[in-house]
């Protein structure tokens, strides 16, 4: 039968080591983990990998070491910080959590699953997640990690995500009500470093004895997942606006719809056929080559136009902003890719 203590003490000897986490020997001594460390690292992490967070988490913690440095930050800032990670609207709704949480809860975060669930941006696996890390509640994690393992051990054939419920069932009938943090982050790590997706590492694995999937050698291909639609592919213009003293015409994208309260250069429209919305009339140059970026839901393709002008007229949209201030790093990825397309051209006018 497979439990969780086999887990555990391969969890004890082989945890990986997070900038958020509490190793399991110093958990056991008593230390739990900070739930603002806890909550920003799931917050940064909801479709994004460790490799990629540890650099922002470490700056933004660096920045902002406790939720009521955040709550007091400029938007404008956070959203700078962010820039790069996507899925921008976590970034807006971390700002209003930090603020609900410093304003309504005295700076800490609630310990329940229910009263979590009730901050801005935190959804029910986040809930789950920081309930169990940060307070070591016997809430159920599940992420993709997760249900590949449970896929795998129970030897679950129905395909993602329609067997999202029975493998949180599985997932649920394993918790135990001792260390349930650990037990989460343990199963996870499972599922990143031993149960991988394309080549399960089996011999060191815990729960090889009683795992389904490894005895009737069907592992590798669990879970099955139904074929998932091709993305669209949509259009658009991007306009890079240098004045002639080297300034830049960005401007803040309105909160709602995609990369939602970035900075960015004036687009027009994302669609099949987009219309041209030039912020001024100038000599716009069109580049050969487009900027491409994949969104959740469509392909983009770019059309990158620049121009020079002198600064008399006043452009419809943005600010410019000095040489001296601008920083690509503060630009959402799909934006940065225009940018190095605009800057090699301007390079060569
Ligand atoms: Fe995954 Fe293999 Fe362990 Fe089963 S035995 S849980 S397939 S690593």
């Amino acid at each position: 039968m497979v439990n969780s203590d086999a887990l555990l003490a391969w969890y004890d000897a082989n945890a990986r080591s997070m900038p958020w986490r509490v190793p399991p020997a110093i958990g056991l001594a008593g230390k739990r983990p900070d739930p603002y460390r806890v909550w920003l690292s799931e917050v940064m992490l909801q479709q994004t990998t460790v490799a990629a967070v540890r650099d922002y988490f470490e700056r933004f913690t660096h920045r902002w070491p406790d939720v009521q440095a955040l709550a007091s930050a400029e938007d404008a800032d956070v959203m700078a910080e962010w820039a790069g990670l996507g899925y921008y609207a976590r970034a807006r709704n971390l700002l209003k959590c930090a603020r609900v949480v410093t304003h309504d809860h005295n700076g800490r975060f609630p310990e329940s699953y229910a009263a979590l669930l009730t901050l801005p941006g935190i959804g029910p696996y986040t809930a789950a997640a920081i309930s169990a890390i940060a307070f070591d509640l016997p809430e159920t994690v599940v992420d993709g990690n997760v249900e590949r393992v449970m896929a795998r051990v129970f030897e679950v054939h129905t395909p993602l995500p329609t067997a999202k419920p029975e493998l949180t069932e599985h997932a649920a009938s394993l918790t135990p009500r001792k260390r349930p943090g650990d037990y989460a982050q343990a199963v996870m790590d499972l599922g990143a470093t031993i149960c991988t997706p394309k080549n399960p590492n089996c011999p060191l694995c815990p729960w090889q004895q009683q795992c389904l999937g490894f005895a009737r050698k069907t592992a590798p291909g669990l879970p099955r997942k139904l074929a998932k639609k091709p993305k669209p592919t949509r259009h658009g213009i991007a306009y890079v606006l240098r004045r002639s003293d080297g300034a830049l015409l960005l401007e803040t994208r309105p909160d709602k719809g995609l990369l939602g309260g970035m900075l960015g250069w004036p687009t027009s429209d994302w669609t099949e056929t987009p219309t041209e919305a030039p912020p001024i009339a100038a000599d716009w140059k069109s580049l050969d080559t487009q900027a491409l970026h994949t969104f959740t839901h469509f392909h983009l393709k770019l059309t990158v136009k620049i121009a020079t002008v002198s600064g008399e007229n006043l452009p419809d949209v943005g600010q410019f902003i000095p040489q001296a201030k601008f920083r690509a790093a503060d630009l959402p990825t799909v934006m940065r890719k225009v940018f190095d397309l605009a800057e090699d051209a301007f390079g060569e006018t």
